[in-house]
């Protein structure tokens, strides 16, 4: 089978459950992946004869998107602010409004910016990113889910930056036992009944102790965070979140209720509140 006749076939199995830009990107990438040809070398290679591996590699990943799997997952990797990433089911696919959550924090921030903990930090994207912007700092990240401190762990490797990783169960300590610049979190925020808006490539492989809340304690992260920021936050300290959209008032006051002063809301790329930074004074 040629390459081309290939194409046809893929999109063909693909369009009843995927737009057609989404199933070019698919493509797209399997075609780097199995067949190491980039992008632009597609069309030059219509012609090219693929051999029965290929086919059958190719095959075993399209049956993987027909029943929903993230592309991430069936590539085992992703990118991340421009970092490469690996992932793998058991922990959250980094999300482009993170990105944004990042680029607010690497802005605010100089050469002085000695200390930074990343709270539930998943695949490691914000804690990697900021050891990788900020190579001054000392970046620490926690993270109660051991699969979660595993990729995070070979992330770090993968971007050649030292982050502490720390196995701790944030909603149980008493105190952070040391204190930092910067305080940052995109904990769980989606309540349970939000899981009708959740599509379901995400309901079905994503792992829900990373996404989930109570629908009557939506915001038990923010309210343990928040407090153990302001005990643990240097002077000139910040604390950054992202949010739920949907809860961004809510999450205001509650920050402020724990004492920090200035605290603002950010709108990420689609104009949803989804960020939150609070000084300490
Ligand atoms: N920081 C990553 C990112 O932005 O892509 C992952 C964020 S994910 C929304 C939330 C993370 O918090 C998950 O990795 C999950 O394992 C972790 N988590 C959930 N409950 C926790 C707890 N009680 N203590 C520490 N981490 C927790
Ligand atoms: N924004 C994520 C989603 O798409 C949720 C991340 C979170 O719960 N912190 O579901």
């Amino acid at each position: 089978m040629t390459l081309s006749a290939y194409r046809t076939y893929f999109y063909e199995q693909l369009t009843a459950q995927y737009p057609q830009e989404e199933c070019v990107t698919f493509f797209k990438a399997f075609a780097e992946k199995y067949l190491g040809m980039p992008p632009v070398q597609i069309p030059i290679n219509l012609d090219r004869k693929l051999t029965e591996t290929e086919v059958s590699q190719l095959n075993k990943s399209l049956l993987k998107l027909k029943e929903h799997e993230p592309l991430q997952y069936i590539l085992g990797e992703t990118e991340f602010y421009g970092f490469p990433f690996k992932v793998a089911p058991g922990v959250l696919i980094p999300r482009p409004e993170t990105e944004e959550l990042v680029d607010w924090v690497y802005r605010d921030q100089d050469a002085s910016t000695s200390s930074i903990l990343d709270i539930g930090t998943g695949s490691g994207a914000i804690a990697v990113s900021l050891a990788k912007l900020l190579p001054k700092a000392v970046v620490s990240a926690v993270d109660v889910s051991k699969q979660a401190l595993a990729i995070a762990q070979e992330n770090a490797k993968l971007n050649s930056v030292e982050v502490h990783f720390i196995d701790q169960d944030i909603l149980a300590v008493g105190d952070l036992k040391q204190n930092y610049d910067v305080i940052v979190s995109n904990p769980p925020y989606v309540r349970d009944l939000e899981k009708v808006e959740i599509q379901p490539n995400v309901l079905n492989y994503e792992p829900h102790e990373a996404l989930f809340v109570p629908d009557d304690d939506a915001l038990i992260f923010y309210k343990k965070i928040a407090a153990l920021a302001y005990q643990s936050l240097k002077p000139n300290g910040i604390l950054y979140f992202e949010i739920n959209e949907y809860l961004g008032e809510e999450t205001r006051e509650l920050v402020k209720k724990s004492g920090f002063k200035s605290v603002e809301l950010k709108t990420d790329f689609a104009g949803k509140p989804r960020m939150l930074k609070a000084k300490r004074t």
